[in-house]
């Protein structure tokens, strides 16, 4: 088991619920719409939020938004260690840095220094674009090499005495990224944050991650994730929510079945299973709903759901656990369903 680091509130590793993060794509310092991101993102399921830092308007905002959310922030700094100070001073609840860049050792001492006497943790890895010279000589690029170069800099942190660290070794080819957190499985206990680099469009994207990082944590690889994807930062919280979900590891949301149809569907199935999709998103409560294409096989292929409806020529019936308890007027399908999700949460 990896050993349990906090990042704010939120714990990870040790057995802890494996944890959803995601990224801003824009400044910081823009800080009304960094806690409105922040909110938004929350509520449909992102643990941890990342910003870049690129320059001390960044730096200082942290302490301008830790005000008005609670949702644990993570100071993303390249180059300059004096923006990690003000970032950890402003109360970013964990750094990532390269200690490669940020300008020599007696600098990533100074980190060292402050995320001590501040007891936040640090993430570190490396990817594809940044394994260390020595490593790509000998080994070429592969997994070995991504795996030591993140842990050179682990050495690094832990010879100035910073024992909360999470690392990454993030690929854009699924087959690599997965053998390297493999590798670094093996070597360490730090929590590993998992993730493929500019993994594409959502949808792609979404196949890649899903088979990444999805088959990592079937493994017991794994402690926080975040979807990378050419897309709206919600539909990543969703996705990374959607991976954890089918894998029984996350229970305060809802699982979506929905059948394919066949020949058998005679109502508009799919767009109906859009509406609820969009409308469960922000339910952080265990709830399995089913919507399939009709009613001679649907309650019964989604026997397994709290809650479903299947739709016929003319009618609707809402079920549950396979037994069909409402017979409803296709107009009215939508609030009666809505209707029945809300009691089930009640
Ligand atoms: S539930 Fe009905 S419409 Fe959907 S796949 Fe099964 S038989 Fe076909």
């Amino acid at each position: 088991m990896s050993k349990q680091v906090s990042i704010g509130k939120v714990n990870i590793g040790g057995g802890n619920p494996i944890a959803i993060q995601s990224m801003a794509t824009f400044k910081i310092s823009d800080t009304q719409r960094a806690v409105e991101e922040i909110k938004r993102l929350k509520a449909v399921g992102c643990d941890i939020m990342r910003f870049s830092v690129s320059d001390e308007q960044d730096a200082n905002a942290f302490s301008v938004i830790k005000k008005q959310v609670d949702t644990p922030l993570v100071a993303d700094i390249h180059f300059d260690y004096k923006l990690a100070l003000k970032s950890i001073d402003g109360g970013a609840d964990k750094i990532r840095i390269n200690p490669g860049n940020i300008g020599g050792e007696d600098k990533v001492e100074q980190v060292a220094k402050a995320l001590r006497a501040n007891k936040i943790p640090v993430r570190v890895g490396s990817n594809t674009g940044s394994i260390e010279k020595e490593f790509l000589t000998k080994y070429g690029k592969n997994e070995v090499s991504l795996g030591e170069s993140a842990l050179k800099k682990v050495a690094l942190l832990e010879k100035f005495g910073v024992e909360d660290i999470v690392i990454s070794v993030k690929a854009s080819d699924v087959r690599l990224m997965v053998k390297a957190y493999e590798y670094v499985a093996k070597k360490t206990q730090y929590p590993l944050h998992l993730g493929v680099t500019e993994a594409g469009t959502e949808y792609s994207g979404v196949i890649k991650n899903s088979i990444g990082i999805g088959s990592l944590l079937l493994n017991g690889i794994g402690d926080t994730i975040r979807v990378s994807l050419s897309a709206d930062t919600e539909r990543e919280v969703i996705a990374a929510k959607s991976i954890l979900s089918a894998l029984d590891l996350r229970k305060d949301c809802v699982t979506l079945v929905a059948c394919p149809t066949c020949g058998r569907c005679e109502w508009d199935c799919m767009p109906f299973a859009k509406k609820v999709e969009d409308y469960v998103k922000n339910i952080n409560k265990p709830l399995k709903v089913a919507v399939m294409g009709c009613p001679v096989n649907g309650p019964g292929e989604a026997v397994d759901a709290d809650i479903g409806v299947a739709g016929s020529k003319q009618h609707c019936y809402v079920f549950k656990k396979g037994k069909i308890i409402l017979k409803v007027e296709k107009e009215q399908i939508e609030s009666v369903f809505f209707g029945e999700i809300d009691k089930c949460l009640q």
